[in-house]
């Protein structure tokens, strides 16, 4: 189901946002939504909101709103929520150690089922249940466990060598958090979390704001 609906970028990337608003309103025990307040919740006129709604098929009613229950539901099924998704994380620094003890994962169904480093000093240690194993068993990991999808959190510059093996094993998806833009082959796809890159624009508008 996940991969059955076509929708442009802009329209994929403010879904888990109208989600998010129809969370909030299931915990307000609020039935129906409107448009403008999906909208509001991504930054986006009513219309736009309708308009993408619409890509997912027939859903609200003129004048009325959005049963929440329902569009919940089925961004649920289109963005594949609920569906168990297994990943692994290489580099267990403090920013890869943040990442694998973060509870919200579970809240979507992602699971990290190891994690992989070259500090012999951290191979064999546990985060919670993540077992630390060395890089060298990187590629048989992931065939025997069909693993697609793998969380980046090396130094810069162990990335793109990195990348270059998590594509060539058979990894579909990297989620990306080394500062640096990375080079794969067709069908890999990359999601960059440059936090430092953010740092620097956070950075422009409090200077900004003070001066
Ligand atoms: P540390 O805990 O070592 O101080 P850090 O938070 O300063 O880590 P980085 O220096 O960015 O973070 O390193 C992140 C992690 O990536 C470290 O655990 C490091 O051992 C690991 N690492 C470095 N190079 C590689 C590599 N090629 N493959 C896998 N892990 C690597």
């Amino acid at each position: 189901m996940a991969g059955s609906v076509l929708l442009p970028k802009p329209c994929l990337m403010r879904l888990p946002h109208y989600y998010r608003r129809l969370l909030q309103a299931m915990h307000e025990g609020q039935s129906i939504i409107s448009s403008d307040e999906l909208g509001e919740e991504a930054g986006v006129p009513a219309a736009q909101a309708r308009k993408d709604l619409s890509y997912l098929g027939e859903f609200g009613r003129p004048g009325v709103g959005y049963d929440v229950y329902e569009l919940a539901a089925h961004l649920e099924r289109i963005l594949g929520l609920n569906e168990p998704k297994k990943a692994i994380l290489i580099g267990v620094g403090n920013l890869g150690r943040a990442l694998a003890s973060y509870p919200g994962f579970a809240r979507y169904h992602l699971q990290i089922v190891a994690a992989f480093d070259i500090d012999p000093s951290k191979i064999g240690q546990r985060i919670g249940s993540i077992r630390v194993l060395p890089l060298e068993e990187l590629e048989t990991f992931v065939h025997q466990n069909d693993v697609r999808m793998a969380i980046l959190a090396v130094p810069a510059a162990q990335a793109q060598s990195i990348a270059d093996r998590l594509a060539a094993a058979g990894i579909h998806l990297i989620w990306n958090f080394a500062p640096v833009s990375l080079r794969v082959p067709t069908g890999v796809m990359v999601f960059n979390e440059d936090l430092a890159a953010r740092l620097a624009t956070l950075s422009f508008f409090l200077i900004r704001q003070s001066s």
